[in-house]
Formats: C-alpha cells, structure tokens, sequence
C-alpha cells in the first residue's frame, strides 16, 4: 500500500493577473519507509512538490494522499496539526534558533507535539550529546545539520522532507549527513522525501524521482540501493 499517492497534482500561483503553473499533472507513489530523491533542473517544482507534502501549501487540482489522509480534505487547522506533528523537516540553512542551545531548539520545536521523543536522546542519537549546551554558532555546519536532524526526528514522524540538507556542507560533512539521513530510513523506518542536487544521493535512494517542468520526467528504482556510510 502507498505511503503517499500524488494524482495528478497542479499547482497554480496567481501573480497578478498572471498564472504560473508550477505542477502539472504531476503523479507518483511512495511506499512507506522509503529514501526518495526529488531532482531536477531549478523551477522544476521540486521545493512546491515538498511545500504541498509538509502541508505548508494547498494544491490547486487533484490528490495527494499521505499515510490515509487527503491533503486536500484538510482544513487550514488540520493542514496546521499535520505540519506540526506528521512531518519532520531539514533545510539547507538548518533553521535553527540562534539564541537557544541544541537542547533547547529541540525542546521549542517540540512543544506542541504530542506524542514527542526524548530530545537528549535524539541529540545522542545524532552524536552530539556532548554538544547539547552549545549555541549554534559554537557548532560546525555538519553539527548544526545534526541537531536539525535530532529536532526533525524528536517529533517522531512517520515521515521527514529534507530541502537540500547537504548544500551548505562540505563533501565529506555532507556523505556524513548523507548516511544519518540513510539510517532514519533504514533504521528508523521513517519515509525520507529529499530535494537534492547531490547527486551521491541518487545512488544510495531507494527511488530517484526526476522532475521537469512541473511534471514527473521519469523515475528510477533501485533493486539494492548502496550504503555510502
Ligand atoms: P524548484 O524548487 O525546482 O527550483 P520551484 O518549486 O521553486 O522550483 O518553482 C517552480 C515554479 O513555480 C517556478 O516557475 C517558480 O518561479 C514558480 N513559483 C514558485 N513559488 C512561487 C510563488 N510563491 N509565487 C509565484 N510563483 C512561484
Ligand atoms: P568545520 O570545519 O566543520 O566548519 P569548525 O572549524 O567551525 O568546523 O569547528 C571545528 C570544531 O570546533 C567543531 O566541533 C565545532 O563545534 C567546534 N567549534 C567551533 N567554534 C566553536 C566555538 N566558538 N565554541 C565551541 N566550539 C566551537
């Protein structure tokens, strides 16, 4: 069974009188527990793709369903519940709250969340729990990228969408944050949705996802994906 089916997904943004289609007919399934890819060339649609899947856009015609639930069923209160207790989030600049230790931006991110983690265990879990008393300017690049995965993980998604984690880092830190995120998939058994331009990830994915002018150009699969950790 699906974890999440897009069908035939548009996206229309109103600028003006103008109309700008940035989905069309898009249209793809994940199953649950998978490490997914998402690439392709800039304006594709691949940051509006995970806007719509974290729920924090609407989709303008068609389905999108997400471990049983319509997104577009969703009221904006639900839509707001979803984003916050559903879905894990990694960005390419961390996001993190600069006057607030690891520990802490840990313990803000989930205080609306439910059925929440233990965030010094998330924070051991990544290997920084040494580092848990540390703003994150006292940390590294590869370090903050770790806590942001603690934080996303600290909610205990069913499923996390990562913008680009590894585009701010170096080679070698960004293999290692490669292999972090490989095992929330492989481990933790948590569906892994990443927009990328690295293309080390494609290898290790169990399906890459290529995406042009708003649509799926075409899709691979990877029988025995490889472990690059
Ligand atoms: P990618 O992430 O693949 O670079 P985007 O999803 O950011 O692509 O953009 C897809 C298309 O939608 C582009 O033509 C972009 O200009 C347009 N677009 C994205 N966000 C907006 C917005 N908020 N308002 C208007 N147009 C947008
Ligand atoms: P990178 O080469 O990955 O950018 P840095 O050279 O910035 O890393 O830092 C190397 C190590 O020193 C990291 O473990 C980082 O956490 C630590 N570090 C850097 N700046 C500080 C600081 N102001 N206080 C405490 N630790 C720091």
């Amino acid at each position: 069974k699906d974890f999440i089916k897009a069908l035939d997904v548009d996206k229309t943004y109103k600028v003006g009188e103008i109309e700008i289609e940035a989905l069309k007919k898009m249209s793809f399934s994940i199953d649950e527990g998978e490490l997914v890819v998402i690439v392709g060339p800039s304006g594709a649609g691949k940051t509006t793709l995970l806007n719509l899947l974290g729920g924090m856009d609407t989709l303008t015609r068609g389905s999108l369903i997400v471990d049983d639930k319509d997104l577009r069923d969703l009221n904006s209160r639900k839509l707001t519940l979803y984003r916050r207790t559903d879905v894990g989030f990694v960005f390419q600049f961390y996001n993190l709250m600069p006057n607030l230790t690891a520990l802490e931006n840990i313990e803000l991110a989930i205080e609306v969340t439910k059925d929440a983690l233990d965030a010094k265990e998330m924070l051991h879990k990544v290997g920084l729990k040494d580092r848990m008393h540390n703003f994150p300017s006292q940390l590294s690049g590869g370090e903050q990228q770790r806590v942001s995965i603690a934080r996303a993980l600290a909610k205990n998604p069913k499923l996390v969408l990562c913008d680009e984690p590894t585009g701010a880092l170096d080679y070698v830190t960004g293999k290692s944050i490669l292999g972090l995120l490989s095992d929330v998939a492989r481990v933790d058994h948590k569906t892994v949705v990443i927009v990328t331009h690295n293309s080390a990830l494609k290898d290790m994915a169990d399906k890459v996802i290529y995406v042009k002018n708003g649509t799926v150009e075409h899709m691979v699969k990877n029988d025995r994906p490889l472990d690059i950790s």
